[in-house]
């Protein structure tokens, strides 16, 4: 299996530090807000990456943390007059919604700044003690970047070269020794959660975070740590001297980074108007297709998002789900004897689309050509299953298509899956038939909806339905 390094620029074997085992550390989002379609990507795309492995062999322990202490999510607390802790608690908890409609595993652990700030101390306190930072009057610490000599060797930046182009740059009453230096603790300002610390009353910087979550839960050296390009620098750049410096180790193997999301072709922007949450397109699709469509191009390109891609992407998902269902279909009157000699010959050919699917995995995840493999399997089985076909034969084809598809994250057996539209339309069929004070069919619809795993509540905000 090989993986694209951002740190040596090549595709390299993956060799895991420990047998059979992952240690893998994804930068999460930042919790102000509902998630946005451009923080779905690396949800995504790494959780398919933790799948193919475990899909291996291999024991993936994946820490995927929530940073929920930010001057966004304080500017947010002050605006509705609730605290950060609020804003962040509620966040937390849509975006493991989303993550849930997606089809996102859970990670192994997702660690909250906040609980880890003792860590934090400790970590500060080790770099001072070693030289690597140092605390200014007002209880500012900052790192020393300049004393860590490997810094810029993620992002491929030369210190020299970004000084050229910053030298004019001065924050008035920035006390650091140099300006590369950065933060790993703040003062508190008027109304913002703090913590005591040595230094002062105040809180963490974002680097330092990351740094001592993936330590605590992952060990001192990890073997993945993933997230979108743009944390490649100067976060992760500045994660890797943190840790390196205070550990004495190399921090990660290898370094992961999906490409940008645009929309429309433009970058996503919330002033310009280019901008979607997820729940914004959980309305309208089953979040699977977006799933399905991220999944459709290399986790390292740019990836364009327009109405028409995903209409796209939502027939091509119905293509593969209609080949499941016509299997499972004729599966119901197949004969139970065994496999033929045909069918298994049949069955030999199959298997080459598992074959292409992996080989295509294991060049550095590239799912767009593993997404390929999925639909000539599709077409294969398009063309060979008939009415004819033994129950073991059809149950093979389906169980290879399954295992394929589960692999991406894509759920294709939800035999009586209702979609959300189904739903809503029913509910307000519902609410018709109650206005009429035709109860019998309200009872009917609810019932016919239960029979189904949906779950009807009325509550005064109107019906709200939930899956059992
Ligand atoms: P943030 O909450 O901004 O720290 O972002 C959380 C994760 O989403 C990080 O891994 C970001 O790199 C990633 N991310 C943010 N915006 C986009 C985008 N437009 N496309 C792809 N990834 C993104
Ligand atoms: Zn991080």
């Amino acid at each position: 299996m090989k993986v694209y390094n951002t740190l040596t620029k090549r595709k390299e074997e993956f060799i895991p530090l420990e047998e059979g085992r992952v240690k893998m550390y994804v930068c999460g989002p930042t919790v102000y807000n509902l998630i946005h379609i451009g923080n779905a990507r690396p949800m995504i795309v790494f959780d398919t990456v933790r799948r193919y492995m475990e899909h291996k062999g291999y024991e993936v322990n994946f820490v995927s943390n929530f940073t929920d202490v930010d001057d966004k999510i304080i500017k947010k607390a002050i605006e509705e007059g609730v605290s950060a802790d609020e804003i962040s608690k509620r966040y937390i908890e849509e975006c493991k919604k989303d993550m849930k409609a997606m089809n996102v595993k859970p990670a192994t652990k997702h660690p909250l700044a906040t609980e880890e700030i003792c860590g934090m101390l400790e970590m500060i306190e080790a770099l001072i003690r070693k030289g690597y930072a140092y605390a200014v009057e007002d209880g500012t610490v900052y790192f020393r970047t300049k004393r860590f000599k490997e810094y810029g060797k993620l992002s491929h930046k030369n210190l020299e070269d970004l000084q050229a182009g910053h030298r004019e740059i001065k924050v008035s009453g920035e006390t650091k020794e140099d300006e590369f230096d950065f933060v790993l603790w703040k003062p508190k300002k008027e109304g913002e959660p703090y913590w005591d610390s040595p230094w002062c009353k105040g809180r963490p910087g974002w680097h330092i975070e990351c740094s001592v979550m993936s330590k605590k839960y992952l060990g001192e050296q990890i073997d993945i740590h993933a997230g979108g390009e743009d944390l490649i620098f100067p976060h992760h750049e500045n994660e890797i001297a943190q840790s390196e410096a205070a550990n004495g180790k190399e921090f990660a193997k290898y370094w992961m980074h999906n490409g940008f999301l645009n929309i429309d072709n433009k970058k996503m922007s919330k002033s310009a108007g280019n901008f979607f949450t997820v729940r914004d397109i959980g309305e309208k699709y089953d979040l699977q297709i977006l799933r399905f469509f991220m999944l459709s191009a290399h986790y390292r390109s740019p990836l364009n998002f327009s109405g028409e891609l995903m209409e796209a992407a939502k027939n091509s998902l119905e293509r593969i789900i209609t080949a499941a269902n016509n299997c499972r279909h004729l599966m119901k009157s197949a004969v139970d004897g065994t496999v033929t000699e045909t069918e298994k010959q049949l069955l030999r050919e199959a298997e080459k689309y598992t074959e292409q699917f992996d080989e295509a995995m294991d060049d550095d995840f590239n799912t767009a050509d593993a997404v390929t493999a999925v639909f000539e399997l599709v077409k294969f089985m398009n063309t060979n299953i008939s009415a004819e076909n033994s129950k073991a034969f059809l149950q093979a084809l389906l169980d290879e298509l399954i295992m394929l598809t589960d692999i991406l994250g894509i759920v294709v057996d939800k035999k009586e899956e209702v979609l959300d539209e189904e739903i809503e339309n029913l509910i307000a069929e519902r609410q018709a038939a109650r206005k009429e004070k035709n109860f019998k069919r309200a009872d009917e619809i609810r019932d016919m909806l239960l029979s189904k795993g949906i779950i009807l509540e009325d509550t005064r905000e109107g019906v709200k339905w939930r899956r059992a």
